[in-house]
């Protein structure tokens, strides 16, 4: 049977071949130092595996209901009265969702139509044009170079009676790039203005550096990370997406949750019951766990880690200081005259892998290392990569 015949232009419309080429880049190389990996590197605490064994001892093996286990829905729903003011109820609600991925292609497929536009920063995460485009709908890139801000003054241009979303990541991948209050209260007050959706993808919110911190919230506890969702009314405009995976090492476990306007979140549930059905359910019980775990050394360790990068790199090149995340986003010396794509094949030489911006933009001028892998192997990457800008 000829199945290549049959593919959809859906799925040809996908390419991968950018990050592709780098995972068989990585493949080919012997103990390269890694600086491309997407995932933290510390252990995960070991009351949260506990919590996953007992939960799957327990028998909680089988479904759930689609919106989530009634007590990680509670226990979120305090977290979310705690760190932004909202209380679900008539006007907003809680989704638990696979991975953040799961809310996002749920959001998408509940907002996205033929025709229909989602603004989306450039940089942005490997999914992000593809969910547009999955959905029969296009993704238009706000250029947010050089600072990586996706500003008010950026997306309003790019508003029209098409656009559906604005989709915010704030730590972002892949430069790291925090907005202030400020900054995260505009682009709320523009998507009400012309009636769009604010999604903001806070999959990194607690890896968070204390200048990008913010202190104004509601709750009484240590600085967190700036959100539109702490805005009034927030819960009624703005569809927060958060994860598990990154805060607590656990990506492979599949968690998200997603919270905002009720007839949305209502979508979003109709159509998880037939796909995903819900989320994995020892991981919903040991999620309980998690979220009383306290993984603020590991942040600080990562804070000391993104000081040395940019402390090495700022020698060599221009770096904007990551405010969050574990990745910095690098600009290749114009000096040395070649696109990122031919500087990363310099790095594989010296078995360095990172990875070049064109996978995460329509420029190929920015590598993104992750500092999510230990101190020894960092350093020596950075050591190659200062070497290798410095020519
Ligand atoms: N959003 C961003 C910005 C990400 O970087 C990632 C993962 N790299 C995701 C969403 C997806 O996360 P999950 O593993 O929870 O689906």
């Amino acid at each position: 049977m000829d199945v290549d015949r049959l593919i959809s232009d859906r799925a040809r419309a996908v390419d991968a071949s950018g990050i592709r080429r780098v995972f068989d880049l990585g493949a080919k190389l012997k103990n390269p130092i890694n600086l491309s990996i997407g995932q933290p590197d510390f252990a995960v605490p070991a009351e949260i595996k506990q919590a996953a064994i007992d939960a799957i001892n327990a028998d909680h093996n089988g479904y759930t209901p689609t919106q989530g286990i009634a007590p990680l829905r509670a226990r979120l729903e305090r977290e979310l009265t705690h760190d932004v003011g909202w209380t679900p109820g008539e006007q907003s609600g809680l989704l638990v969702t696979t991975g953040t991925s799961g809310a996002l292609v749920l959001a998408f497929m509940c907002l996205i139509g033929p025709g229909d536009e989602a603004v989306i920063p450039d940089p942005y995460f490997v999914l992000y044009p593809h969910l547009a485009t999955m959905c029969g709908g296009r993704a238009v890139r706000c250029d947010t170079y050089p600072d990586f801000r996706l500003t008010t003054e950026r997306v309003e241009p790019l508003i029209t009676e098409r656009t559906k979303l604005v989709l915010l990541n704030s730590p972002s991948n892949p430069a790291g790039a925090v907005l202030s209050e400020q900054e995260c209260r505009d682009l709320l007050d523009l998507c009400r203005a012309r009636n769009v959706l604010l999604i903001s993808d806070e999959i990194y919110d607690q890896f968070t550096y204390a200048e990008a911190r913010t202190q104004s919230r509601p709750g009484d506890r240590s600085p967190a990370c700036p959100s539109p969702a702490r805005e009034a009314g927030a819960d009624r405009d703005v569809l927060l997406v958060r994860g598990f995976g990154k805060t607590y090492g656990v990506t492979g476990w599949r968690m998200g949750y997603a919270a905002g306007p009720r007839p949305l979140i209502e979508q979003m549930a109709k159509l998880q019951q037939y796909t995903y059905v819900c989320a994995p359910t020892p991981a919903q019980h040991a999620s309980i766990t998690a979220l009383d775990v306290d993984m603020s050394a590991h942040i600080a360790e990562y804070q000391r880690r993104r000081d040395r990068v940019v402390e090495r790199l700022s020698a060599v090149t221009e770096i904007k200081t990551p405010g969050g995340a574990f990745y910095a986003f690098v600009k290749i010396p114009d000096r040395l005259g070649i696109s990122a794509t031919a500087f990363v094949d310099r790095c594989v030489e010296r078995s360095l892998l990172v990875i070049p911006g064109g996978v995460f933009s329509d420029r190929d001028t920015h590598i993104r290392l992750s500092f999510a892998t230990d101190p020894v192997a960092l350093d020596r990457g950075l050591d190659i990569l200062v070497d290798l800008m410095s020519a």
